[in-house]
């Protein structure tokens, strides 16, 4: 599942690295936090000085990971003595951030899990298999031999339990299982996890899943549904752009409903698409043919302009997925 020969070579580049840079995706989620998180523990516990940037920073649901302290947002340049930069759980180069375009240096290396990911590094760790980059993080510390704290541990599941929808997405497997369970045997709290990520949303995030739920509207007889965000919705409620995490889950949790998406529309004028499929529509071949990309089972799309237009398009080729079901 993991190329070892590969993975050496990452362990050998990150361990002669004094300070690393560490990246992960905008519109961070657990996966992006626990890895940029993880990797950061584990390098500074074997005495290197990694530097944690990801686009806006920490976000308040995430305060809880060990060291959250430790991220910060995109400074303009990357610190001189940076002399290895490694991208977590970044599907494309794009994904880094706006900061990031017109930063000169290559990315040296990139440890993800999104089958759409192009290698855009000098070292491409990239293993689909596994369901979260914290995931192939913890073979790569296994292989490398490198202690794995409680801290590192509480980061680590916590990749592990939100990419995978609390262990229940179709990528889950008895090897996730197990690492989750070597994870709790290293110190990660699965209770004290469970109820900051999915039982301590706030009233505003509450507020906005309702109205979002609202806008649900069923098609194709009933084999796809989607939900809508328009501009208005975060002032109406007092939500930010990271409280729409986990609302589409709610459409895709309805029977019989293979496709579930959801269009939000921008005050720019552009739209960003989430996909959602229950296992037998590959959402990510669908992204990718609108220029997005993810998984199988959870993809996405970015559209700067036409937003109406490109909603309809991409209705259109759900329907067109699921008529044969
Ligand atoms: P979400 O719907 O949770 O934002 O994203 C679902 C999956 O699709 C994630 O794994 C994410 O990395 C990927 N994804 C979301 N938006 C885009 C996009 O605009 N481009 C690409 N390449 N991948 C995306
Ligand atoms: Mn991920």
């Amino acid at each position: 599942m993991v190329d070892k020969a590969l993975t050496q070579k990452i362990i050998d580049r990150l361990a002669a690295s004094k300070s690393p840079a560490l990246l992960a995706h905008i519109r961070p989620d657990g996966d992006a936090f626990g890895s940029l998180l993880a990797l950061g523990h584990a390098l500074r516990d074997r005495g290197q000085r990694p530097s944690l940037f990801v686009e806006g920073g920490m976000i308040p649901m995430y305060q809880f990971l060990p060291g959250s302290e430790l991220v910060l947002d995109l400074p303009a340049q990357l610190p001189p003595e940076t002399d290895c930069l490694v991208a977590l759980d970044t599907s494309t180069r794009d994904r880094l951030g706006q900061n990031t375009h017109s930063w000169p240096q290559p990315i040296d290396i990139v440890i993800d899990h999104h089958i759409s990911n192009p290698a855009y590094g000098k070292l491409n760790l990239i293993v689909s298999e596994i369901p979260s980059t914290t995931g192939v993080l913890f073979e790569l510390f296994q292989q490398a031999s490198w202690k794995v704290s409680a801290a590192n541990a509480t980061c680590l599941y916590t990749g592990l339990t939100t990419d995978t929808g609390s262990f229940r997405y179709r990528g889950t497997n008895a090897h996730t299982l197990h690492a989750a369970a070597q994870l709790v045997e290293l110190g990660a709290d699965p209770a004290e996890i469970a109820k900051q990520c999915y039982l301590s949303i706030t009233h505003e995030r509450f507020a906005l899943r309702k109205m979002v739920s609202n806008t649900i509207s069923i098609k194709d007889n009933k084999k796809s549904a989607f939900l809508t965000i328009l501009p208005d919705f975060y002032a109406k409620t007092g939500a930010k752009s990271e409280d729409t995490e986990g609302i589409i889950e709610e459409v895709a949790s309805i029977q019989g409903v293979e496709v579930g998406s959801l269009f939000e529309f921008m005050p720019d004028g552009g739209l960003r698409v989430s996909l959602r499929s229950k296992g037998k529509v590959d959402v990510n071949s669908i992204a990718s043919s609108f220029g997005g990309g993810g998984h199988k089972a959870a993809a996405g799309i970015r559209f700067a302009k036409d937003a109406e237009k490109n909603r309809d398009l991409v209705l259109a080729a759900i329907s067109q997925s699921v008529v044969a079901l």
